[in-house]
């Protein structure tokens, strides 16, 4: 069958983006295009674990307003990272469920939303471009389903055209990636740093291990362990406040805590589920994982641990579940405070 790409157009297209055979499948589209920001009230976000988190905080220490945003549906990573637990999250939106054509061939496709820069603008701006009151300290995290930085110039470009919109309004956000291009592509750096100076962004960076054949037992490609950190590393450098979300932790160097605190400012620390509780990996990824690595649900507990003791200052947060995601927020704002002192 052929490999069919079709042209992506992201101001304005409704097409999807297929790395894989076309399929008669593809005609019914999953759900959710018109979603811009989501306000999360309950589940990961709103709902804090019963994990520890250092400093320790509570409910009522939380952003009271976090959004979540993801710009297109889908991720073209979904190949690389066999654990990707979002194709479970969203059953619910693709046409056929578990046994349709997107959960199936999830991580080959790209559905862009529709002229989802300008949605942005009009969630975030008034009509003559000012920020909206009703959003003044609100949090935004993007993204929790795909990654906003996928390296085509069509995704690359309206990243560039969002977080312009980001640096005019007045609320936080909060980057997820695992991609190089948050330093490698210099429109992309130039606005996070410009954002960072006005203490409105962090990137949470995904890493695993800082052992390369650890991190290939659950990612088939992605950029080497001693990268990313060196791509947290700059971003530190350049003021923008680094959150490593080691997730999902696997075993590593002695040296990886330390390495740690020298790249980045905050971490949220993640296992495997264990426990079929809510959107998780795939069970045959977790059990290789639990089955290969001792004690592997004790490893969040043992990195926290570490991490207090190499950090001779007392001054490295870090939050295991969703009290690091959360937390990353709280850390930032000091992070930011303290700058302007
Ligand atoms: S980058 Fe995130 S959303 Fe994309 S495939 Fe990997 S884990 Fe899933």
């Amino acid at each position: 069958m052929p490999q069919l790409k079709l042209p992506l157009q992201l101001s304005g297209s409704f097409e999807p983006i297929l790395r894989g055979p076309a399929h008669p499948e593809n005609d019914l589209l999953p759900s959710g295009q018109k979603v811009v920001l989501n306000h999360q009230k309950s589940g990961f976000w709103g709902q804090l674990s019963g994990e520890r988190a250092f400093p320790e905080f509570e409910a009522t220490d939380a952003p009271a307003n976090i959004y979540t945003f993801d710009p297109w549906i889908g991720c073209l990573w979904g190949k690389s990272c066999s654990f990707c637990y979002v194709p479970d999250l969203m059953t619910g939106h693709y046409p056929g469920g578990r046994d349709g054509y997107w959960f199936r061939k999830w991580g080959s496709w790209l559905l862009p939303k529709p002229e989802i820069t300008a949605r942005l603008r009009k969630a975030l701006l008034d009509p003559s471009g000012r920020p909206k009151k009703g959003l003044g300290g609100a949090s935004v995290f993007m993204s929790p389903k795909t990654d906003p930085f996928l390296s085509m110039p069509e995704t690359l470009r309206t990243t560039r055209e969002n977080l312009e919109v980001f640096d005019q309004s007045n609320v936080f956000l909060m980057c997820q990636t695992r991609s190089p291009k948050v330093v490698e592509d210099p429109q992309v750096l130039e606005r996070l740093v410009a954002l960072g100076l006005k203490g409105r962004v962090g990137v949470s960076f995904s890493i695993s291990s800082d052992l390369l054949p650890e991190q290939r037992k659950i990612e088939r490609g992605g950029i080497t362990p001693d990268r990313r950190l060196r791509i947290m590393r700059r971003l530190k450098d350049e003021g923008v406040f680094v959150s490593v979300a080691i997730s999902p932790l696997l075993p590593h160097s002695p040296d990886f805590p330390h390495r740690i605190l020298e790249a980045a400012n905050h971490a949220s620390i993640q296992v495997l589920r264990s426990a079929k509780i809510g959107a998780t990996t795939p069970a045959e990824v977790r059990e290789n994982v639990g089955a290969s690595v001792a004690e592997y649900d004790s490893l969040a507990e043992r990195m926290a641990n570490q991490l207090l003791a190499v950090d001779a200052s007392g001054a490295f947060s870090w939050g295991i579940g969703n009290k690091g995601f959360i937390g990353a927020f709280l850390a930032a704002k000091k992070f930011y405070q303290a700058a302007s002192a």
